[in-house]
């Protein structure tokens, strides 16, 4: 969950400082994509109600809960095997790639994989098309340190 200081932060939407005057809340950072339709509710603090009266405010709240549903603390789940992943170091997680449920690469959202199945996970070769025409496009900008999307066609080119 995001940072709140009360009397110092700021709303996102209505730039008002958060106070105990009205209740406000926070998202924690549920995507990397500078460029996700979504990611202006990343990691922010904002009102309640200026958050329900935004028009994707209720969307926001959805991925948001999905994101936390799909946290890697859970038992990791090869999407391959469906056995549990042992190993952490063995962990391949997908994560949000796309809070818009039209792109393809959507559907791959949260695929968990362990490692020693992704060269014979059925649908790696479709992932690499939709990933590379995602980036080619240029719908993503990792916001992270190193591009986590960029490894993972590259894991999945390597085998
Ligand atoms: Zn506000």
């Amino acid at each position: 969950m995001t940072l709140i200081f009360q009397g110092l932060t700021t709303c996102m939407i209505c730039g008002e400082v958060l106070n105990k005057d009205k209740p406000y809340t926070g998202f924690p950072a549920f995507t990397a994509n500078r460029r996700d339709p979504l990611y202006f509710f990343n990691d922010a603090a904002l009102h309640e109600c200026c958050l329900q009266q935004h028009p994707d405010g209720r969307r926001a709240l959805m991925v948001c809960e999905e994101a936390i549903r799909n946290l890697p603390a859970s038992p990791h789940i090869c999407v391959v095997d469906k056995q549990v992943i042992t190993s952490y170091r063995k962990v391949i997680s997908f994560g949000l790639l796309s809070s818009d449920q039209q792109e393809p690469l959507a559907a791959f959202n949260f695929i968990i994989l362990n490692r020693d199945n992704l060269c014979r996970w059925p649908a790696k070769a479709l992932f690499i098309k939709q990933a590379v025409d995602f980036i080619s496009k240029g719908k993503w900008e990792c916001a992270a340190p190193r591009d986590y999307l960029q490894e993972l066609i590259d894991d999945c080119l390597s085998c």
